[in-house]
């Protein structure tokens, strides 16, 4: 199974997101690649009537790590749930590095999505600091552990590898190199085996395009893409969605 994930972030409103979920609806997804998006929680509702009856999946971009109660703001992962989704990316470097979450709160939500039965995808990443100081492994190392280890169902996380500096907006909207993503998710498939992960799914996520997915879909430990910018334009998910057809 291969995945693709679409995170639509703060880029469409409303009436935007259930265009584009319409368009969405018109693309087949190909026999073993699963799909989700995760639109706004706005949109959430919307978007989810718009892909009923195809294939696409849910996610939340985002969940509180408290069930219900006086959480002013917040969206609880049962919330979630119950509207419709099946994942939710947790520790997204723009939750990370614009509004302060931490890795302490990156690990409640998890526990929160997977108490629920969401499947997390936990996110981690180096920034261009990082990187620069040769510190690309101390700070996956430390985003691993504080969220995966002594985690009961650890397993039942997915992995998103996504540098942030390579993400559109927040760092270059350079990708990261093909060869380097191949280090990082051997090392990250070792480096989990620690906390129960015997066969991790790990996504590559920073600038992937029709142009570039091939390089990194067709490494060995890359098990799918999440995509930020490209998935606002069906032109470029039809394409990937083709190249994922021939994987
Ligand atoms: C992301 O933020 O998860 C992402 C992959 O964004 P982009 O594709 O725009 O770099």
């Amino acid at each position: 199974m291969k995945y693709f994930i679409a995170n639509w972030k703060m880029y469409v409103g409303l009436e935007k997101s259930r265009a584009l979920a319409m368009q969405y609806a018109g693309l087949v997804l190909p026999q073993d690649v699963t799909g989700v998006i995760c639109p706004t929680t706005l949109s959430f509702t919307e978007v989810s009537r718009a892909v009923a009856g195809t294939n696409w999946q849910l996610g939340a971009q985002n969940v509180s790590w408290t069930p219900e109660g006086a959480y002013t703001g917040a969206v609880s992962a049962e919330f979630f749930r119950e509207a419709g989704a099946r994942y939710t990316l947790v520790g997204h470097s723009e939750r990370r590095y614009i509004f302060g979450e931490t890795d302490h709160d990156v690990r409640k939500k998890i526990m929160a999505a997977l108490s629920v039965g969401l499947t997390p995808i936990l996110c981690v990443g180096e920034t261009a600091d990082d990187l620069a100081s040769g510190k690309r492994q101390y700070r996956l190392k430390k985003q691993l552990m504080l969220a995966l280890e002594d985690l009961p169902n650890a397993d039942r996380v997915f992995i998103a590898y996504e540098p942030v500096w390579a993400i559109h907006g927040i760092g270059s909207g350079i990708a990261c190199l093909p060869a380097d993503v191949a280090d990082i998710h051997n090392w990250i498939k070792e480096e989990v085996k620690q906390y129960g992960i015997s066969e991790p799914t790990i996504f590559y996520g920073g600038s992937v395009n029709a142009g570039n997915c091939a390089a990194y879909l067709t490494l060995p430990n890359v098990h799918g893409v999440v995509t930020g910018t490209a998935s606002l334009h069906p032109a470029e998910v039809k394409s990937i969605l083709s190249f994922l057809a021939t994987c």
